[in-house]
């Protein structure tokens, strides 16, 4: 058995921690000495309503450990207010995970602006606002990690999740620039895609499948993310029950045209070709990906 990774002297901030995942995430890292902010709306699947009890839960089974532990009711939305609790009762903040989240399926031709307004607000703006307020603290010390949570949907798409699909992958976009703009300040960003049984999948599992799919198995990835020993940055990950995989960009190695004119007709005749995998790269960052454009551009930069 490998050395326990421990978080003391660490305090995490785990938004939606009341129920599900965030709650296994606040609950482990509480649990191996950190201090946590367990922030929770205490809404309902879909964003409505609000309480304190989700969270005031959490906190109370952390101290039950013997660990610490506070309570923040206020939305993702007011992310700075959740950064404050962090700094207010702990002085500090060393880790964010981003986790807190809603559903408002809908086919997309159903979809009304404020299924699409209220998602993007929940996830995407609530991961900006919280990482935002967290990120000036982070950079000052050195130290930061933060961990996003997206999903299946954003990764492949789903029926009926446009705006839930369009803000997950909206966050592995944001964690891939600020995994660039943090590195060099051992501020490390990484998201992961998780399925595991819980208030909001139950809404579209069976319930063995639910149970079967326990929120723990999720917990340990994330930790080990947030841990001061994981280097990582700006991974992606697929988890859940006991499979971990990391995901990446592939690209065919194409067509070039090079100087030859070319209309839609010659892209129609060279498609299978544009489209073939088997020869791949796998582009890591903009400049690997425009080299292939560059070399087929016919005069010289
Ligand atoms: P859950 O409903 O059990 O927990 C989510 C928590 O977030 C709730 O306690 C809720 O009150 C809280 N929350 C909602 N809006 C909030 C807000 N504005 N501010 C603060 N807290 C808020 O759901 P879960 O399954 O544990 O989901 C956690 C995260 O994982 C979500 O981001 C979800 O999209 C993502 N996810 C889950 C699965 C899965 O299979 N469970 C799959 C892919 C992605």
């Amino acid at each position: 058995m490998a050395d326990e990774l421990r978080y003391d002297g660490r305090v995490a901030i785990v938004t939606g921690a009341g129920n599900g995942l965030g709650r296994a995430h606040a609950l482990l890292l509480g649990a191996r000495g950190a201090r946590v902010v367990v922030n929770d709306l205490g809404g309902d699947v879909h964003g409505g309503g609000q309480s304190s009890a989700a969270a005031d839960q959490v906190v109370a089974e952390i101290q039950a450990m013997g660990g610490t532990a506070v309570a923040s009711y206020d939305s993702v939305e007011a992310g700075d207010k959740i950064v404050q609790a962090a700094l207010d009762h702990f002085g500090s903040v060393d880790i964010v995970i981003n986790n807190a989240g809603i559903l408002r399926d809908s086919s997309f031709a159903k979809m009304t602006e404020h299924d699409w307004d209220l998602i993007y607000r929940v996830h995407v703006l609530g991961a900006f606002r919280v990482t935002h307020a967290a990120w000036p603290h982070m950079r000052s010390k050195g130290y930061g990690r933060v961990v996003m949570t997206t999903s299946a949907a954003g990764i492949y798409g789903n029926f009926g999740q446009a705006n839930y699909s369009m803000a997950k992958m909206g966050m592995i976009g944001l964690a891939s620039t600020l995994a660039i703009e943090g590195g060099a300040k051992n501020v490390l960003v990484n998201t992961i895609a998780p399925i595991a049984g819980s208030r909001l999948s139950g809404t579209v599992m069976p319930p063995q499948m639910a149970e079967a799919l326990r929120p723990d198995y999720v917990t340990p990835l994330a930790a080990y993310l947030c841990h001061e020993s994981c280097q990582e940055n700006g991974g992606l990950f697929e988890v859940g029950a006991g499979f971990h995989a990391k995901l990446r960009w592939e690209r065919t190695a194409g067509h070039h045209f090079g100087s030859q004119p070319f209309g839609p007709e010659e892209v129609a005749e060279k498609w299978l070709e544009i489209g073939d995998f088997s020869q791949v790269s796998h582009p890591k960052s903009i400049a690997e990906s425009v080299m292939p454009i560059l070399q087929s551009a016919d005069s010289p930069f």
